[in-house]
């Protein structure tokens, strides 16, 4: 069935982990402070690979069949984590409990079900299969992660990446590499220069956000580590392999820039083919520019605004701003690098006429390559709590956030992930 022809009903679940569908309830979601029916452009299958949560302290809502009106239910709502590749385009609709916990930093995206599925607000954005991981069962990778470690016994950074990333964080970068294909993650940083509000690897003491999925990197890898799990990738993908610095373990990658230039210039000095990535808050201008030099392909620079104001809201940057983040940028294409931004997308707000208009002329000003649609994974209470001030008036929904993307910026390529080059 195509999303155009359904109305999906609201789904709620008991305390126990236990999913209901109300018929008699239609599903409502949410961009920002609106709440409202999902367009039917925007409603798709539940992705394979997705996760479905329950939202502890907060009872689901959905608009009478009947009445047409909304209604508070007692049963807890429920959001659709959704497979890589997919971007959220709105938020679940609830009513909190005066207790109700902050939410752990994932994304949450409206779901219902119709005919017998689920179907979730959201659109794919990437093709590319990289982070599918069908048929592939938990003792393969197993296998594949122990295989790797006895293989290269003395090499930290393969143990962090196939014991941790790989097993415990379940990472899809790190399978991928001890799957050896597509592309391997090379965290290299405990350091960090920002203190963004939804850090995934560290929250300071006093943070209203208790947890992170996890941990920073605990030690600093030596270059020929680093290199010696280049030259392993680069034997196992034989199309391009890619290879990013800048993971979800670890801090800022430029503040470790001269070891990564050193690995870089030692891997490719080897003759090491491939695309060098690099995920970054931009922050180090005269960084980017050794890292050029060293042969790095690409750089992904992450923000959630391309306004200066809620760019630095969100990411509390220390010794750089916006501009440093724009002259690493224009430094980097002066060296025919490819750049992407890492929008850290959130229904209602990144999706606003005003968000697009900064986000529009960053783009044309500075040339970029590639904008990566990626979900930002906090509450989303708190990040509109977090952002008041900057809102923007009216959203345009992301379906033609990105037609008018595609046809103001036709060379621009949109997407998920880092491509091979
Ligand atoms: S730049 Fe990355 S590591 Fe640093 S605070 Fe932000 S999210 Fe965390």
């Amino acid at each position: 069935m195509s999303g155009t022809s359904i109305r999906p009903c609201l789904v709620t679940a008991d305390p126990g982990g236990n999913i209901y569908d109300r018929p008699e309830l239609l599903m409502v979601c949410r961009r920002g402070d609106e709440t409202l029916l999902p367009k039917p452009e925007e409603l798709i299958p539940l992705p394979d690979e997705s996760e479905l949560f329950l939202l502890p302290g907060r009872r689901a809502v959905g608009l009478d069949r009947e009445s047409g009106e909304l209604k508070v239910t007692d049963e807890l709502a429920v959001a659709a984590f959704a497979a890589p590749a997919h971007t959220l385009t709105a938020h679940p609709v609830f009513a909190k409990d005066t207790d109700a916990p902050m939410l752990p930093l994932f994304a949450y995206g409206a779901v219902g079900f119709a005919a017998g599925r689920f179907y979730v607000c959201a659109r794919k954005v990437d093709t590319d299969p990289r982070q599918i991981f069908k048929g592939i069962s938990r003792k393969m990778l197993l296998d594949k992660a122990h295989a790797l470690t006895r293989r290269y016994p003395d090499n930290r950074l393969i143990r962090h990446l196939a014991c941790v990333c790989a097993l415990r964080y379940n990472c899809p970068a790190a399978r991928n590499l001890c799957l050896g294909r597509y592309e391997a993650p090379l965290p290299v940083s405990n350091a960090c220069n920002a203190r963004c509000i939804a850090c995934i690897s560290m929250q300071e003491k006093d943070s209203p956000v208790k947890s992170t999925p996890q941990n920073r990197l605990d030690f600093t890898p030596e270059a020929g580590e680093i290199v010696e799990i280049m030259l392993h990738h680069a034997g196992n993908e034989k199309k391009i392999p890619v290879y990013s610095f800048g993971q979800g373990c670890e801090g800022e990658p430029l503040t470790r820039f001269e070891l990564i230039a050193e690995a870089v210039g030692a891997f490719r000095a080897k003759g090491g083919r491939g695309t060098i990535n690099v995920n970054s808050n931009a922050s180090l201008p005269k960084a980017v520019e050794t890292l050029c030099r060293a042969g790095i392909s690409s750089l992904r620079v992450s923000l959630n605004s391309a306004d200066p104001l809620a760019y630095a809201r969100y990411h509390r940057p220390c010794g750089y701003g916006f501009a440093e983040v724009r002259e690493s940028i224009a430094l980097a294409k002066a060296a025919g690098i490819f750049v992407s931004l890492n929008l850290l997308f959130f229904p209602g707000f990144s999706d606003t006429e005003g968000e697009y208009e900064f986000l529009g002329s960053l783009i044309r000003e500075m040339g970029i390559d590639m904008l990566q649609l990626r979900n930002l994974n906090i509450d989303p209470d708190y990040y509109l709590e977090i952002m008041r001030g900057f809102e923007r008036g009216p959203c345009i929904g992301f379906a033609a956030f990105r037609k008018r993307l595609g046809k103001d910026f036709p060379r621009l390529r949109l997407g998920y992930f880092n491509p091979a080059l």
